[in-house]
């Protein structure tokens, strides 16, 4: 009798004790940190509307009043990491159309971006200037860099942003066409990349910012301080105007595109606005050089 009731005693001790510490340990676990909630990277997905087109200000008037920051040419040990810290204390998602030789430099920031709830979009390998090469290097660095981020973020980008902005007659915007990419123009071109300072980057903005707006930054090159100064003044300016941040692929699926006449060949009649080439890229110094 008083065995058994030892024995008994015995083990609703030890349950007591195997309660508190389980319990102990999953508190502790939350309080540590150790099960962070897992990165919830955005949807990229685009509507099949967008495959093979170029978007420029089709987005304007949408009703939600989103807008799109853009950061190009990267990504730079130097300044992207500022960039993404100031996106997130401001909780703002973005799209970088990466460079694939700078993503082979630093996949550490690519994985970040994309864990952070940012798009990674196709730039090109080398950024090239050279308006005439061959079909077969056009693909390369069209499908080169999207080997290079699908290896770090597991997915292919569908978001394509030419080099220099250049869309007709251009054997890589024609590559990307080819493989369904939505070829991503800009409304907005801060000159970030045009030696503005910071107040003049802002005002470029800010000064006729509105809904479906998608702005041009640059986080690859040199001299990025005015623009890493000027972006949450920018951020802070767009939230007081009522506009929301999204990504490109966000704001594609809330266009309507069908409005205008589907058809791949549509776009090469149109001639490319003159103010919107000028100043993306600063082409008397070549692309990442320090
Ligand atoms: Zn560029």
């Amino acid at each position: 009798m008083c065995l058994g009731l030892a024995i008994l005693g015995f083990i609703l001790a030890d349950a007591t004790v195997y309660y508190f510490r389980s319990q102990r340990s999953s508190n502790a676990a939350i309080s540590d940190g150790l099960d962070p909630e897992p990165p919830r990277p955005a949807d990229p997905t685009i509507p099949a509307d967008f495959y093979g087109q170029v978007f420029r200000s089709e987005a304007r008037g949408n009703p939600q009043n989103a807008i799109c920051l853009t950061f190009d040419d990267g990504p730079s040990a130097t300044y992207t990491p500022q960039v993404l810290d100031l996106l997130k204390e401001k909780m703002v998602t973005a799209t970088f159309f990466v460079v694939g030789r700078n993503v082979k430099r630093h996949p550490d920031l690519v994985l970040r971006a994309y864990q952070e709830g940012h798009i990674v979009g196709n730039h090109s390998f080398n950024h090239t200037r050279r308006k005439r090469i061959s079909e077969a290097v056009a693909a390369w660095q069209v499908d080169g860099t999207a080997k290079l981020i699908e290896e770090i973020t597991g997915e292919r980008p569908c978001v394509y942003r030419p080099p220099f902005g250049r869309v007709h007659n251009n054997a890589m915007t024609n590559a990307a066409r080819a493989r369904y990419y939505a070829i991503i123009m800009w409304t907005i071109d801060s000159r970030d990349s045009a030696h503005a300072s910071a107040w003049e980057i802002v005002l470029n903005c800010l000064r006729n910012l509105r809904g479906g707006d998608l702005l041009l930054f640059h986080d690859g090159g040199e001299h990025r301080e005015p623009m890493v100064e000027a972006l949450p003044i920018i951020i802070d300016g767009a939230r007081s105007k009522g506009l929301q941040f999204v990504t490109v692929p966000e704001i594609l699926r809330l266009t309507d595109f069908r409005r205008k006449e589907p058809g791949p060949e549509k776009h090469k009649s149109l001639p490319l606005p003159v103010d919107l080439t000028k100043g993306h890229h600063d082409v008397s110094r070549p692309l990442g050089t320090k």
